[in-house]
């Protein structure tokens, strides 16, 4: 018997599974599962055919499958994207991951908290931890990401959202930013390492690869 209809985990959009991974989700052998859709436009992104919103090429049925073929050989199941809080079907994702007994982690950028509170309001659907990627002080994140300012200011309100259900739940957490020499982010690192630690947490920094003086990604020669 499964949570929920089945119909709704299965519209998952999967572009991407990678059946074992040690970096994923720290400290953890985790599969990965990577959902097809983005709202927003990194300079630097790395992965941009994972930004349209699309159905997908894989099933999130092959992502529990492999789960349960490796049940006692992984710690718990990435949700990674994209951005994965696009999908009305990740609540339902991931209570059926739960439902088998799969602790679940969850990268995501946080871009809709509203999306955000409601999956970690209910103990079935809230991620066991979360990689919360804190792109840019609000200010900075339109050049970053490509949205609008009022967008840059709602999305601010995740960061006090995932550290106030640490709080409360114990959920772990991880953030992170991706900085490239001499930009924005890297410029206003000091401030985002304040705003960070202000809710309880270090910023692990992460470096993009292959871009260029404006962090744009260029595919390697
Ligand atoms: S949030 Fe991730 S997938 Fe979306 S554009 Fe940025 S780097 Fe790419």
């Amino acid at each position: 018997m499964t949570e929920g209809s089945e119909g709704e985990w299965l519209g998952l959009p999967v572009a991407g599974i990678i059946p074992f991974s040690a970096t994923d989700w720290p400290g953890r052998l985790t599969a990965t599962v990577f959902t097809q859709g983005c709202p927003w436009r990194c300079v630097y992104c790395h992965n941009p055919s994972l930004q349209d919103v699309g159905t997908g090429s894989r099933d999130f049925a092959e992502a529990l499958e492999l789960m349960e073929r490796r049940r006692g050989l992984l710690d718990g199941l990435v949700i990674s994207g994209g951005e994965p809080t696009v999908h009305r079907s990740l609540p339902a994702a991931i209570r059926e991951t739960h439902h088998r007994g799969f602790p679940v982690g969850l990268h995501t950028c946080g871009y809709a908290p509203a999306r955000l509170a409601a999956l970690l309001g209910d103990d079935r659907t809230r991620p066991d931890w979360i990689g919360l990627d804190v792109k840019a002080l609000p200010a900075d994140l339109p050049s970053v990401v490509g949205c609008t300012p009022a967008v840059a200011e709602r999305s601010a309100a995740a960061l006090g959202l995932v550290a106030e259900t640490a709080a409360r739940t114990g959920m772990e957490v991880q953030v992170r930013t991706t900085v490239w020499p001499g930009g924005v982010v890297d410029r206003n690192l000091g401030e985002l390492r304040e705003l960070v630690a202000a809710h309880g947490f270090d910023l692990v920094v992460q470096q993009a690869r292959n871009v260029d003086a404006d962090g744009v990604y260029r595919v390697p020669a």
